[in-house]
């Protein structure tokens, strides 16, 4: 065989083989979903076959043409079967449901109620002298009535949103699907002035998904933060007991001080996501979050 010959030989052998490097990586982000690899290197390498493509058809260099075309095709695939993974991973994501109350949750209703109860007869309750009993339990019998009186339209209309809640129910909205579900049949005039308070502090939250009800036991969501435990008993999903001066003996839940400890927690939970993800063959998202019940 001559030199030529032999140099050609060589020269397709090459080429050959750096072309079908790609075909384990098919075969492993089809199993893995690719999620390590990165868009930007696998874009170079797309441009740079293109460029080599193009330089071999100039010069009429049969093995060069002949491999950047696989390369071509390979990368192609693995950058769209990253793509359509990527966009699987999201879907089950967004299925994951948090539902959350709205009162001593989003809004800080027992300052309110303080507030008007301690204007009507002149006193000075605070937080803590209600702590482990609800308001009517720690004033005169005579009040009860005028002080839930209290709870009319405009009660609703006012509230002061607890620190990071916004930011955190946002946060939460991105990744997830997040209701709002209050038990608004126990008050039923507060409906309009509830819904008022949500579009003016929560507008990303669309009106589909703010659930007015009674018995939660109806919701059909992953999570409920709630600061009444008596909304848990029924619920089919996790419980996250957020805490209020009412339930501080609650030992019964889980429970989350405030929204820096909810953001924790749900991030802690993608955490988990990922390491699992990344270590395993897409596993559904019950095995990735354990405490995700079946649906
Ligand atoms: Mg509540």
């Amino acid at each position: 065989m001559s030199d030529v010959s032999w140099s050609a030989l060589i020269g397709t052998a090459g080429a050959a083989c750096s072309a079908l490097s790609f075909l384990p990586q098919v075969l492993k982000v089809r199993r893995q979903g690719g999620r390590d690899l990165s868009t930007g290197m696998l874009a170079l390498l797309l441009a740079g076959a293109c460029f080599w493509f193009a330089y071999g058809m100039l010069n009429q260099a049969t093995a060069v043409v002949a491999a950047n075309t696989a390369v071509i095709i390979l990368v192609s695939t693995v950058a769209a079967m990253k793509a359509v993974h990527h966009s699987r991973s999201s879907n089950r994501e967004r299925r994951y449901r948090i539902a959350i109350d709205m009162d001593e949750v989003m809004a800080d209703a027992l300052a309110e109620h303080l507030r008007r109860y301690n204007a009507a007869y002149g006193t000075s309750l605070t937080p803590a002298d209600v702590r482990g009993r609800h308001l009517e339990e720690c004033i005169p019998p005579a009040h009860r009535a005028a002080a839930e009186a209290m709870l009319d339209a405009s009660f609703f209309e006012d509230l002061e949103v607890f620190p990071d809640c916004q930011s955190v129910v946002r946060e939460l909205a991105e990744r997830y699907e997040v209701f709002v579900a209050s038990a608004a049949m126990d008050v039923p005039c507060s409906f309009d002035a509830k819904y008022r308070w949500l579009r003016r502090h929560f507008p990303f939250i669309p009106p589909s998904h703010i659930v007015f009800c009674g018995d939660k036991s109806i919701l059909d969501a992953h999570y409920l933060i709630d600061d009444r435990s008596r909304h848990f008993a029924r619920f089919k999903g996790k419980p996250l007991l957020f805490s209020a001066p009412h339930n501080a003996a609650e030992t019964a839940y889980p429970r989350v001080a405030s929204w820096q400890e909810v953001r924790d927690h749900f991030a802690g939970r993608a955490a988990a996501n990922h390491a699992a993800h990344s270590s395993r063959m897409d596993p559904p998202l019950t095995e990735i979050i354990p405490d995700i019940p079946q649906t």
